[in-house]
């Protein structure tokens, strides 16, 4: 068979499971091949009967005695072994509903069964083990791929119909240049597949992965490269620099090196003939916004609109009156539009954008609905960019003449992971905080603290300061009644205080204006105390806050704390953050000591990933990154670089393999397969 044969030409495949692997991405026998095992089980690991095992453990050992089947409780039907391992020892084995296994064993013959040994009232069993007659055993302890279940096939089906596949014979073109492979101490094409879907041992797994990785990689650069070459070309013209001057004067602070530094280099992406399409990455408290009200204040002056883009509604009304404070000193006009705008308020804010008298548009995914139209579309601003997918982003863009894009994102990813995930953008780094910042004093306390804590809040808020306290669900569950609650939580500080202070409670199931009230009255010092579920993440700039605990913190990840605990110590007031979990076990107390003792974003994030553990490095399934299958973006920084030069090599080689390599880049039998991540 070949790569691009049908499906249907895999034995055992009929009309009806050809239906379903189509419906899934799986039409020619290559997308079936490309789906690869997540995991293998290994039976090597041996054990016996004299102590229980941790983990599943091979055991060796001869039949005493083969129990009748009999029914026990709820109908179901049970018989169990009697056997005795070679030290001796003896244990029973029990198999559930499948009395016709009795048939399968012979008292007297040796039988290798794997599972788990557990002890009660001093004797040893183990439960519906994989087995196999001693003598029978040859392919036993070769590692077993286990599968995802494709639509409503199963994981072991489909490895039944990949193993069918790869016993017909399948013709595996190598896409690689031989020099590349050689270079990097990589096997072809079809030995990797062989060893990733039927492995003999880990270091078959190993040379599959580590060629799939280098294959990956190169892919990902050589589109990179390509995509890079293309450009974007654009009429846009911004420019009056040297006007900056006028409202860099106007601001309250004088910026950072690292904003004058990132300014500098949006100027020189504006004065070039191309888009600019740059991601800022700044730590949370940086000053990324002033950066876009500094670029959309060039836009407006230069005659065209800007559309700044948050990924939550407060946010966007947050930044709407930053920026208004911040432009209209120069009679830039703010329009700010949101998805539950009364209809009269949003027909005013569409009219404005269209006849252009809005210079600058805030907005969350409203931004590019069909319905608005701009008058003339120059800069797209995108904020905290890992909460939109790309797709997106490059929808607000189709809808001008090649706008100029600006990315922010306070996720601190490496360079060469940047340069993946972004592709298409140029990065700048805020690498300066602005002066005088006071790291946030953090502590990890159990709940019995409360009472200390809210005392300590008491004082803050007695000093004119005003508080915060962050829950990760908004009702009590009756699932998980250890995880607090925003609702709760409020109701029981609210009686703590007895009506000293005044308590306030904000979480995303609430009408957006009743949030916008409650964030008011917390701005404004109305409120002292807000409870509020993690809709705050990004979103609130109250320079008064100086205190803040989060609730069941283990249940965040560490850069999203990093992220909450940016809410405080945006003033010239030491700030307190009180990190609040009952859960005391080593992962918890580890990953809280993190934010304890750093306060660095970049070193969070690190640390982060080390105790996940790879596969969920800053969440990339759920923000719209392109999916990875074999390849760990994280780990594999250093494959990311070297092959980067490959490609450029191979991007400009006249070789034929070269060429035909180039060529696979968009004719890969990988294409178009949803892939499944090996990680
Ligand atoms: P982030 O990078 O997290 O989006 P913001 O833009 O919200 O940060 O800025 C955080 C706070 O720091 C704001 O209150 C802002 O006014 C203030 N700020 C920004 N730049 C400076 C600066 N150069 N000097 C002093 N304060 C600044
Ligand atoms: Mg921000």
């Amino acid at each position: 068979m070949k790569v691009k044969d049908p499906i249907r030409q895999i034995p055992g495949i009929g009309p009806k499971r050809e239906e379903t692997l189509r419906a899934n991405g799986i039409e020619t026998v290559g997308d079936m091949l490309a789906r690869f095992p997540v995991s293998y089980i290994d039976r090597s690991p041996r054990g016996g009967f004299a102590e229980p095992s941790e983990g599943k453990v091979t055991v060796r050992a001869v039949l005493d005695k083969v129990g009748t089947p009999r029914r026990v409780r709820g109908g179901t039907s049970l018989f169990s072994l009697s056997a005795t391992d070679d030290e001796g020892s003896r244990g029973q084995i029990y198999f559930f509903n499948s009395p016709w296994l009795t048939k399968a064993f012979k008292p007297g013959r040796a039988y290798y069964f794997f599972g788990e040994v557990r002890e009660k009232n001093g004797r040893r069993s183990m439960s519906q083990p994989a087995f196999s007659d001693v003598e029978k055993a040859e392919d036993f302890f070769d590692l077993t791929p286990i599968y995802r279940p494709v639509g409503t096939i199963s994981g072991v089906s489909l490895a039944g119909m990949i193993k069918k596949a790869l016993e017909r014979g399948v013709d595996i073109p190598e896409t690689m240049p031989m020099w590349f492979r050689k270079q990097h101490n990589l096997c072809d094409a079809e030995t990797a597949l062989l060893a990733l879907h039927a492995p003999k041992n880990g270091e078959d797994v190993a040379m599959g992965k580590r060629r799939m990785k280098y294959e990956e990689s190169l892919k990902i650069n050589l589109g990179l490269l390509s995509s890079r070459a293309e450009g974007r070309h654009t009429h846009i013209r911004i420019g009056h620099f040297s006007e900056l001057k006028r409202f860099e004067e106007s601001l309250p602070f004088s910026l950072t090196d690292g904003q004058i530094k990132v300014i500098g280099e949006i100027i020189s992406d504006l004065k070039s003939e191309g888009a600019m399409n740059r991601l800022v990455q700044g730590d949370v408290g940086s000053g990324k916004t002033v950066i876009a009200a500094a670029c959309a204040f060039l836009t407006a002056i230069s005659g065209y609109q800007t559309a700044y883009m948050a990924p939550t509604e407060i946010l966007a009304e947050q930044h709407a009156a930053t920026l208004t404070a911040m432009l209209s000193p120069f009679d830039i006009r703010v329009a700010l539009v949101t998805g539950k705008m009364r209809a009269a308020e949003r027909d005013a804010a569409l009219s404005a954008i269209v006849s252009g008298e809005a210079r600058v548009i805030v907005g969350t995914h409203a931004l590019f609905q069909k319905n608005i139209s701009y008058y003339h579309l120059g800069m797209v601003i995108t904020d905290e960019q890992h909460r939109f997918g790309v797709g997106q982003r490059g929808m607000l863009a189709l809808k001008g003449d090649a706008p100029h894009t600006l990315v922010m994102s306070a996720t601190p990813i490496p360079r060469t992971l940047a340069l993946v995930l972004y592709g298409d953008l140029d990065l700048s780094v805020i690498d300066t905080m602005p002066a005088g910042r006071k790291p946030v004093k953090t502590y990890f306390y159990t709940e019995k603290a409360m009472p200390k804590i809210l005392s300590f809040m008491a004082r803050e808020m007695a000093a004119g300061y005003r508080g915060l306290i962050v829950c990760p669900f908004v009702e009590a569950s009756e699932e998980m009644e250890d995880v607090r609650d925003a609702v709760s939580v409020s109701q029981e500080v609210d009686a703590y205080y007895k009506g000293l202070y005044t308590v306030g409670c904000l979480h995303g199931r609430m009408k957006s204006d009743e949030k916008n009230r409650i964030i008011a009255a917390f701005h404004d010092g109305e409120i002292d105390l807000l409870v509020a579920t993690s809709v705050i993440e990004v979103g609130i700039d109250v320079s008064e806050l100086s205190v803040m605990a989060v609730m069941s913190a283990e249940r965040f990840g560490l850069s999203q704390l990093h992220q909450l605990r940016g809410r405080v110590g945006r003033g010239d007031r030491q700030a307190y953050c009180f990190l609040v979990s009952n859960q005391l076990t080593d992962r918890v107390i580890d990953r809280m000591k993190v934010l304890v003792n750093e306060h660095d974003g970049r070193a969070i994030a690190e640390a982060d990933y080390r105790l996940r553990g790879p596969g969920d490095y800053f969440g990339f399934r759920q923000h719209g990154f392109p999916e990875f299958y074999a390849l760990d973006p994280y780990t594999d920084r250093d494959i990311l670089e070297e092959t980067g030069k490959d490609a450029q090599v191979i991007m400009a080689s006249p070789k034929k393999e070269d060429m035909l390599c180039r060529a696979y880049l968009t004719e890969s039998f990988f294409d178009g397969v949803s892939r499944v991540s090996m990680n």
